[in-house]
């Protein structure tokens, strides 16, 4: 499952103008930063399309073209992020039939009623890339459904999205991916201050969900430990292979990695690494080893 992160004081929703933090990037600066571009690369997205979705996005939000230099590099990203799931949005929709010949589930079990269209094409095209990046994965789950608030089990009440291991389905709270705005901001907050990895709000939630369930399918394939989690063992492996302890865990990955422990580690890693901006070491060593398990006993 994703949560919301807990406690959270309401900072609102408009990156602040701090001369503090301030990046002193330019937007052409930022454009052409290594991290951006591979970005842009690996999405198809020119750099002039990028730029006036950023554009139009700070105009969305009443925020000064002439203040970029002056927000935070967090804030930069975040605003980043937020325009590249709004150019997503637009990209062309998916069919039933594709969708169930690309990810081995039948349109009987996907029931997405309450979303709106845009939400509901980023959702379906974001399982069908996941799936076309681990192809082992195709027919592995077998529905995706949304929930009414009201209906979320109560310890689910503040979550983005859970995995049921035992039906196969992915669910998402309406409470978030209800209205159609109301889901990115929440996640893209989330991911400024570290508790969540960055990337687009739905795309990430979904990817993480499916994580959860690649790391079912690992069990499955008899992939663990003695303890029967893949997680709790591969987690320390890839942790040290990046030259890292299991003390960088929150800086390498996420906040919640460290509050849900390995499944939830594995889950953040993983959806960072098929959605993230710009997918870190222990994101990139972790779907390496993912792909060898799911290839190797293919
Ligand atoms: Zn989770």
């Amino acid at each position: 499952m994703l949560d919301r992160r807990p406690r959270r004081e309401w900072a609102g929703d408009m990156p602040k103008v701090r001369r503090s933090d301030a990046s002193r990037r330019t937007m052409k600066e930022f454009l052409d930063g290594n991290g951006v571009k591979r970005t842009l690369k690996a999405r198809g997205i020119s750099k002039s399309a990028a730029q006036s979705a950023l554009s139009e996005e700070l105009r969305s939000r009443g925020i000064d073209a002439r203040n970029w230099p002056h927000l935070s590099k967090a804030s930069q990203r975040s605003l980043f992020s937020s325009a590249l799931e709004g150019l997503r949005a637009h990209s062309k929709p998916v069919r039933g039939i594709d969708l169930e010949k690309a990810t081995g589930i039948s349109q009987a079990g996907i029931s997405l009623s309450g979303l709106h269209g845009r939400t509901r094409r980023a959702v379906l095209s974001s399982l069908k890339s996941s799936i076309g990046e681990l192809p082992a994965m195709h027919g592995k789950i077998s529905g995706i459904a949304t929930c009414r608030p009201s209906d979320a089990p109560e310890n689910l009440k503040n979550a983005y999205a859970w995995y049921d291991s035992a039906t196969k389905t992915i669910t998402l709270n309406l409470k978030f991916f209800g209205r159609d705005s109301s889901i990115r901001t929440p996640y893209l907050e989330d991911a400024a201050i570290g508790y969540h990895p960055k990337g687009p709000g739905v795309e990430m939630i979904l990817s993480h969900e499916f994580a959860h369930a690649v790391d079912d399918e690992l069990v499955r394939m008899g992939v663990k430990s003695a303890d029967g989690s893949v997680s709790s063992f591969i987690q320390p492996r890839i942790m040290h292979d990046c030259g890292l302890s299991m003390l960088d865990v929150e800086r390498a990955v996420s906040g919640y990695s460290v509050d849900g422990g390995p499944p939830e580690w594995f889950a953040e890693a993983l959806a960072e690494a098929l959605s993230g901006d710009e997918p870190r070491p222990v994101a990139r060593e972790l779907l390496k080893w993912v792909k060898e398990q799911m290839g190797a006993t293919q």
